[in-house]
């Protein structure tokens, strides 16, 4: 393998986990040193390889660093799964910056929190119809230094890109001129020579936004260090070998953790092929798989159930996928089974959560798989099950208790937030709100949560959300937001609301005005309105009820 004094060996296997960390940037570099022809990203057909994708990067940098990027600037990313969300990935921490991930689907007031809690001075986003809009509004009322659009024509094979923007104008917006706006064109026009930028591998890297075990809003910090390193664990526990050999799904959104670390970073540690999807359509994916025979499928459980449906309906040959791993919410054991008929691959359940970059556990290929588990912790990672009231008490083996975390994938903290990261530290150890235990052979289960969180189809929709969205209505006297049952996302939340005297409001009412503060997704699937609502001993108001009483009514059912 060519050797090079500035970037360390292309190991996808480091010897020890010290050895895989480095600067982000640095994985890209190697790739493009050792695999340059090898292609890294296919985004419906059209191709790019490594070599290209540093040329890219390498102007996308310095055009940042034309804008003003230095060491610290936080630049946001609001992009679909495309080139250009890599693209700028790399380009912004090659800048010294710090990536802050937006989930294109937010609305107004959740851009605007985001862009002022993390003091976003430069925002990427694309030319979409779907979001531009909004994002150009909201880029002008937060005085946004720079606004980088980015034209998807521009990403696509050339005849599609030609196309595009004719057959498929109500897709597209319309991109004003002047400031704050950078066009991609001309950001990309320089000599592609940017300066120079020393990164310590203990710098920030991103700022991921999540509840956390609160439901408030906060930027988990993950350093370069963090991400490298978890990727590493990722690539040890998996037994990748080969270099250049993987073909990586990615449909799951890169602005997410899971699929920044398990698509993303380790495609371009181990210059393996992502391709990449914009957006979650059936049709679409099916016919990726059949054309690009992936060989590794991350993704979360409501999407393999999805596949597996489709695939058995339709003929679909899965066999070329050899590895995947289901996170973010419990994988029903008959989908596991069914997805590895149709595959021969193994299925492995993760755990893991935005603090901890995010893998913290996952059964390697080859060890037994114990149903309801979701595995043992990855390499150089310890997990310590305290007690729920005393946490600075250890429980023995079996016992159930909150899950702490202790490995180098766990974050700085919170974004100036201090007293939010004491609050969830121990000893070193990241307190992760969930409950479970340890068997006699070190695999986790977990069984309950502390924190009040509901996850639909792996999205995480925080009840403390809602409910404060809820009160913002005028009749709203009350309100509590519960997840409930749900056949297709495992659970969905549903809000309870009583009303104030005098005044009044309809299920369908409170659900239009939940719209301008969370996103589709997060609307409660039945609002249901009642004269009173539990409480506790102490009159705050209370959930276990609810909770029971929807349970109750699903046993009914079955
Ligand atoms: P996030 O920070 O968005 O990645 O959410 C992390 C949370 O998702 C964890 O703290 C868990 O509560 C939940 N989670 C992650 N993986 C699983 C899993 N395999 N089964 C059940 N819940 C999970």
């Amino acid at each position: 393998m060519p050797g090079d004094d500035q970037v360390p060996d292309h190991t996808p296997l480091a010897p020890t986990l010290e050895s895989a960390v480095r600067p982000i940037p640095e994985l890209l570099t190697a790739s493009a040193r050792d695999y340059g022809h090898n292609p890294a990203i296919d985004f419906m057909g059209r191709v790019w390889r490594y070599a290209e994708l540093e040329l890219l990067v390498d102007r996308a940098t310095a055009g940042l660093q034309s804008l003003g990027v230095v060491s610290g600037t936080r630049v946001g990313l609001c992009l679909p799964n495309s080139p250009y969300a890599v693209i700028f990935f790399f380009a912004i921490l090659r800048a010294g910056g710090v990536v802050v991930n937006y989930n294109p689907l937010y609305v107004e007031r959740e851009l605007k929190h985001t862009i002022e809690d993390s003091g976003t001075e430069i925002l990427v986003t694309m030319d979409l119809a779907v979001f531009y809009p909004k994002v150009a509004k909201v880029a002008a009322e937060t005085g946004l230094r720079k606004l980088v659009v980015c034209p998807m024509a521009g990403a696509l094979p050339w005849l599609k890109g030609l196309l595009f923007p004719l057959v498929r104008r109500r897709d597209i917006a319309t991109v004003g001129r002047g400031e704050p706006i950078v066009r991609y064109d001309d950001l990309m026009r320089n000599d592609g020579r940017p300066a120079p930028v020393a990164i310590d591998p203990a710098d920030v890297a991103v700022l991921q936004y999540t509840g956390g075990t609160t439901g408030i809003p906060k930027a988990a910090e993950l350093t370069h260090a963090n991400i490298t390193s978890n990727c590493a664990q990722v690539i040890a526990g998996m037994g990748l070998h080969n270099l250049g050999q993987e073909r990586v799904m990615g449909v799951l959104p890169l602005f997410h953790v899971f699929a920044l670390t398990s698509v993303m970073i380790l495609s371009v540690q181990t210059a393996s092929l992502m391709i990449l999807a914009p957006r979650f359509d059936l049709d679409d994916m099916l016919a990726t798989i059949a054309r690009t025979r992936p060989t590794m499928f991350p993704a979360v459980p409501t999407i393999y159930t999805v596949l597996v449906e489709a695939a058995t309906k339709r003929k679909i040959d899965l066999t070329s996928i050899k590895l995947c791993i289901s996170g973010g919410a419990p994988l029903p054991v008959e989908t596991r089974q069914r997805f590895m008929a149709l595959t021969h691959c193994e299925l492995m359940e993760g755990y893991g959560l935005s603090e901890t970059s995010p893998v913290v556990s996952f059964t390697p290929p080859g060890r037994p798989y114990k149903n309801g588990s979701v595995g043992v912790p990855v390499v150089g990672t310890v997990v310590e099950i305290r007690d729920r009231n005393d946490p600075t008490r250890l429980l023995p083996t079996g016992e159930r208790g909150e899950i702490c975390i202790r490995g180098p994938q766990v974050m700085r903290g919170y974004w100036h937030m201090p007293d939010e990261t004491a609050r969830v530290m121990i000893d070193g150890a990241l307190r992760t709100g969930d409950v479970g235990y340890l068997d006699e052979d070190g695999y986790l289960f977990l069984v309950d949560r502390i924190k009040d969180l509901i996850i639909a189809g792996g999205y995480n929709i925080y009840p403390r959300v809602l409910e404060e969205a809820l009160y913002q209505h005028p009749a709203v006297k009350d309100a509590v937001v519960i997840g409930i049952p749900d056949e297709y996302r495992g659970q969905a939340p549903k809000a309870f609301v009583t009303l104030k005297d005098g005044k009044s409001a309809t299920p369908d009412e409170l659900r239009d005005h939940l719209k301008s503060y969370v996103s589709k997704i997060e609307l409660p699937k039945e609002v249901e309105i009642r004269v009173e609502l539990p409480k506790t001993m102490i009159g705050k108001l209370s959930k276990k009820e609810l909770v029971a009483e929807e349970e109750a009514k699903k046993a009914l059912l079955f």
